[in-house]
């Protein structure tokens, strides 16, 4: 067999699918670079639709393919573990052009990228956000994990539009905690952090989300998480939104394959909106 076939091989049996009991932990920085090498192509990204949504009242989402962590909670699509055999690669010119006729058939004013980590293909997303700077639209939603957002010449970059609102997704309250829910290395759990420090010091418009379902968050991980928001600025807990599990078909298999389970309410919030 040729070296490139045995390469391609192991590439293949280590990239990180579903989250499991016994899975290797690995760092979200390296992944998401992996990852960009499947959903990324120059200035072209992988989407598997676009189409309008209800969240936020009312607006135009692409749904973009490839993510750096595994949360066990995660709503998105089998795209997550298997980047390479889902979506087409669209252009910034072309996805805003979806987004665009998306919003005008539903007339509604706000835009964003979901169902991946939207700061993957960095040249593509701020080709993307020129292109919404200059269109009538009011506002673009960027739902992130905040994993590349720690590093800050990124959140430089991206302070130059002025119609990006930030949505930094916090998923645990320890670094243990945090690598148990998203599969990465424990050290990983400060980056969103530090994302939320570059936020501050580059004037960027932003809230932060918490996963502080109690049934996967105890009392005294929410409090270490609240504790250390406030300790960065203690107007961060004024406009925290918190979020709870929803039973979306792709959330029950990656409890299930995770050994997680959970109780469920009744009546669950729809929440199409977590990163
Ligand atoms: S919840 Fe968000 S950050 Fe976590 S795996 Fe899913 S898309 Fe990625």
């Amino acid at each position: 067999m040729s070296v490139r076939k045995v390469k391609k091989m192991q590439g293949e049996v280590m990239y990180p699918r579903f989250l499991t009991p016994t899975s290797a932990k690995f760092d979200p920085v390296e992944l998401a670079r992996r990852t960009e090498r499947i959903v990324c192509r120059g200035n072209k990204r992988k989407y598997t639709d676009f189409y309008v949504v209800g969240v936020y009242g009312g607006i135009a989402t692409g749904y973009a393919v490839g993510c750096c962590l595994r949360c066990v909670f995660c709503w998105v699509g089998l795209s997550r573990e298997f980047p390479e055999r889902f979506g087409k690669f669209y252009s910034p010119e072309e996805a805003f052009m979806r987004l665009d006729e998306a919003a005008r058939r539903r007339r509604v004013r706000k835009l964003r990228i979901s169902g991946a980590e939207p700061t993957l293909c960095r040249q593509h997303l701020l080709e993307l956000l020129e292109l919404v700077e200059r269109s009538p639209y009011d506002v673009f939603i960027l739902e992130t994990n905040g994993i590349l957002l720690a590093d800050e010449d990124y959140v430089a970059e991206l302070s130059r539009f002025k119609k990006v609102h930030v949505r930094v997704s916090l998923k645990a309250g320890t670094p243990e905690e945090f690598s148990k829910k998203t599969g990465a290395v424990e050290s990983a759990f400060e980056l969103p952090f530090e994302a939320i420090r570059n936020l501050i010091k580059h004037g960027l418009s932003f809230h932060v989300a918490v996963m502080s379902d109690p049934r996967i968050m105890s009392a005294e991980e929410r409090a270490n998480l609240l504790r250390k928001l406030k300790s960065i600025e203690p107007r961060l807990l004024k406009m925290l939104e918190e979020e709870v599990v929803d039973p979306y078909e792709t959330t029950l298999l990656r409890l299930e394959k995770a050994g997680i389970r959970l109780k469920w309410r009744r009546a669950g919030r729809c929440s199409d909106n977590l990163t």
